[in-house]
């Protein structure tokens, strides 16, 4: 589909740097280079905008809107640029809007238990902050100490303690957004509860910046539990592994966080962190359980429990874990990048009692693409990251055409078990025609509907998502 957008003029630069102030607006190739991705690292998905904005308020976000209006100028809003969904790269050029610098705590509310930040404020520093305080802010990517909070609210991210707390979408009382015409706009409230209108904030929440740009974010934070620990359940395999966490779940144990590193992944990982850990020579994966309680008598009854049922299901060994636990599960990442700049992240859910379905199809799927995969996995919630790895060098277009041959058998697979293909990095532009593709016609046109209404001219953030005329 072609979009008739007009490009930026020295005219429309010259309102720009009126509205913002001159050092501002960038237009040299060294910002425009760098504003072409995200995280993703295939050059092949790369589009440099024609210039790129820093608003330091809502009024200037909204300024900034009107204007890419009035001129019919594409507009990419973006975070930290963590997302790899493709989600913040500016697929028709134009302007990308950078939030960094609205990165202020506007109310932190010990008494209260909220917080109300700007959106460019780094999801680490939320948390840092609710712990000096002895609360909690619960959302909790792995990414935490590189994405923003208005990334997370737009990319409904999860992250390591959606199991116990859920996701963004439930961490968020309200929000104020920049309509794609403009608007300011308050949407949600600081209330437990509410059946007064459309739940509007929930729309934004997760709608990857083609609803609106978020410039506020009001938080819920909980008391912060005095007593946690780490568990690596050890199995020799993978079926055991992925039957534990529903076993956790109705025993009670209430856990924090239960993560799945595969034997490759452990490998990997344990090699790029110079770290040996334990077993992971013999070829096992690790379920990682971590539990946190108000109260310690509660967290040594809940370790014996756990210990007994990871026994019981066939675990090899259950170890107590220290902070590298965590290191090795959020470094994987980088340990795969480092193999490769192009890797693949997959992100699909799927029904906890159907993990061990999918999941035993992708040694299948390895063999017929011809792919190389360690996985991951927050398996107390059934999102499951399977990575292949670019080992054998392939260009960024043949990379690019063999994920796509492989997402288009992969992804039938998923649906037909009642999964969906993200389950917390979002659709982007990488996974766009995917989701048309797998998605029922009439949810596709609600969108649709919903995205035309909002957003007449087209201009907020196109190319992702959906596409609509
Ligand atoms: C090492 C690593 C680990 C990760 N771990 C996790 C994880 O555990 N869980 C998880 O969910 N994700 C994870 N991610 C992905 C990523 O960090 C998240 O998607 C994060 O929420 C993106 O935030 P950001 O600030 O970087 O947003 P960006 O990448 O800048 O933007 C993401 C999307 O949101 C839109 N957007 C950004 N800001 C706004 C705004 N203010 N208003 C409207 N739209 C906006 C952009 O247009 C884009 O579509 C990980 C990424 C990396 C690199």
């Amino acid at each position: 589909m072609t979009k008739k957008f007009n490009p930026v003029t020295p005219e429309l630069l010259a309102e720009l740097k009126n509205v913002l102030g001159e050092k501002y607006v960038k237009t040299d190739d060294d910002h425009l280079v760098a504003y072409q991705t995200d995280e993703e690292g295939n050059s092949y998905y790369f589009h440099k905008p024609e210039v790129v904005v820093f608003p330091g308020s809502t009024e200037e976000v909204a300024a900034v809107v009107k204007l890419a209006n009035a001129h019919l100028v594409p507009l990419t809003p973006r975070s930290a640029g963590s997302g790899v969904a493709c989600g913040a790269i500016p697929v028709y050029r134009g302007i990308v809007i950078e939030l960094e610098r609205m990165n202020k705590i506007l109310t932190f509310d010990a008494e209260n238990m909220y917080a109300t930040c700007q959106t460019g404020v780094m999801t680490g520093d939320l948390q840092a902050e609710a712990r000096k305080h002895n609360l909690l802010y619960a959302g909790d990517p792995s990414s935490a100490e590189s994405c923003q909070i208005g990334g997370n609210v737009a990319n409904n991210a999860g992250g390591n303690k959606a199991v116990k707390y859920g996701t963004t979408r439930h961490q968020i009382y309200s929000l104020k957004v920049v309509t794609p015409t403009g608007d300011i706009v308050d949407v949600g409230a600081r209330l437990q509860k509410c059946s007064t209108g459309l739940c509007l904030e929930q729309l934004i929440a997760g709608s990857e910046g083609i609803l609106g740009i978020i410039t506020e974010v009001t938080v819920k934070l909980r008391p912060l539990p005095p007593y946690s620990f780490n568990m690596v359940c050890v199995f020799k395999s993978d079926e055991e592994a992925f039957a534990l966490p529903n076993k956790i779940l109705k025993a009670g144990i209430d856990p924090t966080s239960i993560e799945f590193m595969d034997n490759e992944a452990l490998v990997m990982t344990c090699k790029f962190l110079d770290m040996p850990m334990p077993h992971v020579d013999d070829g096992c994966d690790y379920v990682i359980v971590t539990v946190e309680t108000f109260d310690e008598g509660d967290s040594d009854r809940k370790m014996e429990k756990l210990c007994d049922l990871a026994e019981a299901n066939g675990a090899i060994d259950v170890l107590e874990a220290d902070a590298r636990i965590w290191k090795l599960r959020k470094q994987f990442a980088e340990a795969a990048r480092n193999i490769d700049m192009m890797f693949q992240t997959e992100d699909f859910v799927v029904p906890l009692d159907k993990i061990a379905d999918i999941t035993k199809q992708i040694p299948e799927l390895r063999e017929k693409y011809d792919l190389y995969c360690v996985t991951v996995a927050h398996i107390g919630d059934g999102n499951i990251h399977v990575l292949p790895l670019n080992v054998k060098k392939l260009s960024p277009e043949a990379w690019f055409e063999k994920i796509k041959t492989f997402h288009r058998d992969l992804f039938p697979r998923v649906y037909a078990l009642g999964g969906k293909m993200s389950g917390e990095h979002g659709i982007g532009y990488k996974k766009k025609e995917e989701f048309s593709l797998c998605t029922p016609a009439g949810e596709v046109n609600m969108i649709k509907a919903i995205k035309k209404a909002l957003d007449p001219n087209g201009i907020m953030n196109p190319g992702k998502l959906v596409d609509v005329d």
